[in-house]
């Protein structure tokens, strides 16, 4: 097997990380083999034996979860691809393209994510920092 290992940060938690990331992987094919939510998944693509031939490629990916402190969370994928099918730097490039990917598809759940974090103080209707626990105008506390 050769490995190809990339991580990708999100703001959300374990769950919502393993959310998406099983959204994103089954979307490009992969199918999960093994589910431990919301810790790890392992899925899997294609198939070493079609019929009389040999049709695509089969890997695997290794999805661990981990959550810290503060609301970010680690979303670590570790593609095994098998050897016999390893065509060089080309199938680590397809695996780091994924991975890239999953950042991007990530980001499109960053988005409504941002706009909640300008939060309204409900005593004065002033914009306020996502994180106030306090009004900075009218001193309401949160
Ligand atoms: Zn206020």
């Amino acid at each position: 097997m050769v490995k190809q290992i990339g991580a990708v940060v999100t703001n959300f938690d374990s769950n919502l990380s393993y959310e998406i990331a099983r959204n994103y992987f089954t979307s490009i094919g992969f199918e999960i083999i093994q589910d431990s939510k919301p810790y790890q998944m392992i899925l899997q693509r294609g198939s070493l034996f079609w019929g009389s031939d040999w049709r695509t490629k089969k890997m695997s990916v290794k999805v661990d979860i981990t959550e810290s402190i503060g609301n970010s969370t680690l979303i670590k994928c570790e593609y095994d691809i098998n050897f016999l099918l390893y065509d060089g730097k080309e199938a680590n490039r397809h695996a780091n393209e994924e991975i890239e990917g999953l950042k991007a598809f990530i980001s499109t759940y960053n988005q409504p994510n941002i706009i909640e974090k300008d939060r309204i103080c409900v005593n004065c209707r002033k914009k306020i920092p996502w994180d106030a626990i306090g009004c900075p105008y009218c001193g309401k506390k949160l």
